[in-house]
């Protein structure tokens, strides 16, 4: 059996070029006569590994010297709290959030509990649809960070663009849309990621800070919760995640193969737009999402009769189609096509819309 189109928000595909580098290097990686996942991640085999895909993440990010790169674990949910626990002085100060999801909202709710979390803005009454207007945003000038999730992963909603927030140090939740598209990383104080949407397998978490802002944490802030004990030991302060830091490193190698971040956009707005283009043309399926906020990796869509949702997840499966059940709260389907999703997915879905569209309009 071949492999299928995974259209799942995450995990997510691993391009195949990856699986099958890390199968060949799986029992013994490069004359080592060990696996990766048996090395000690202080011995010298283990130490390049490491270091080469910090490397290669740094060229294909262009992150600035003066951002330290830590691989963290805990996933990004961990973050929503390792956030306020650093980057606040003393708990209670305040803070900006702006609401445009479901992962903001968590962010959110975790921050409270360190934080005077201010919400500068919600789009939780369009069901999170659509982004609140910039000029909108009540917004603190003497916040100590401001907090926003550039693509929610569930609503499908995206910024194509970066709030402007003056001197207030920006923080972000990238776990969906990292390495989609090039980034100006010199805007940003914090970048978060977990590694399974677009990076890797999961366990791994990514965290980029400029170092200036790598401090003290809050009083009673565990060891293993501060940036400034990961950031000391170059993430190796207890053992790091070592396969799936060496995993994400292949897909770094990926990227750079492919052309790096330029080329990964062109692909995936082609891919995003051929998905989108498709729901627009038919009045079978439609978008949730308001056209100015629509994301490149999470393609939510609803079917005009919802009856039909099962019989289009069972047949779409049939074809190799897997996994475009939408989550819950937006009903309906959702196709997330990271970077490792191929355009002849993207084409096959379209295909396949139009089918069942005709034998069931
Ligand atoms: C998946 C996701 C998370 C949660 O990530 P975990 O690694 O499971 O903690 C947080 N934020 C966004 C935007 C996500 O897509």
């Amino acid at each position: 059996m071949g492999r299928k189109y995974n259209f799942s928000a995450g995990p997510a595909m691993v391009p195949l070029e990856v699986l099958e580098r890390a199968q060949k290097e799986m029992s013994d990686w490069n004359g080592s006569g060990m696996s990766v996942m048996e090395m000690s991640h202080r011995g010298r085999e283990y130490m390049s590994i490491a270091q080469k895909a910090e490397a290669d993440l740094r060229e294909i990010l262009s992150i600035p010297d003066n951002y330290k790169v830590l691989f963290l674990q805990g996933g990004a949910s961990s973050q929503f709290s390792m956030v306020p626990m650093n980057l606040l002085s003393q708990a209670g100060e305040a803070v900006d959030y702006v609401n445009t999801g479901a992962w903001s909202k968590k962010a959110i709710a975790e921050a409270a509990h360190y934080a005077d979390v201010n919400v500068v803005a919600s789009s939780e009454e369009s069901n999170f649809s659509d982004i609140p207007a910039f000029d909108s945003w009540k917004r603190n000038p003497d916040a100590k960070y401001f907090h926003y999730t550039p693509n929610e992963t569930i609503g499908g909603v995206e910024f194509h663009w970066i709030p402007e927030v003056g001197d207030v140090p920006l923080v972000a939740d990238m776990s969906s849309t990292i390495l989609s598209r090039p980034l100006d990383v010199s805007k940003f104080a914090v970048i978060y990621a977990g590694a399974q949407k677009n990076m890797g397998p999961a366990g791994l978490t990514l965290v980029i800070i400029r170092e200036d802002l790598i401090a003290e944490p809050i009083a009673g802030t565990p060891a293993m919760f501060s940036y400034a004990t990961h950031a000391k030991n170059d993430s190796m302060y207890n053992t790091p995640p070592t396969y799936a830091w060496y995993l994400a490193g292949l897909v770094f190698q990926w990227i750079k193969e492919k052309g790096g971040l330029s080329a990964m956009a062109k692909i995936n707005q082609r891919k995003a737009q051929k998905l989108y283009d498709a729901i627009e043309a038919s009045n079978f399926y439609s978008s949730p999402v308001a056209p100015s906020c629509r994301s490149w990796m999470n393609v939510p869509f609803t079917l005009a009769n919802p009856d039909l949702d099962g019989d289009f997840l069972a047949q779409a499966a049939q074809q190799g189609l897997l996994n475009l059940k939408g989550h819950r709260s937006v009903g309906g389907m959702r196709a997330s096509i990271y970077n490792a999703m191929p355009e002849a997915g993207v084409d096959a879905l379209v295909s396949f819309m139009q089918e069942f569209e005709k034998e069931n309009a």
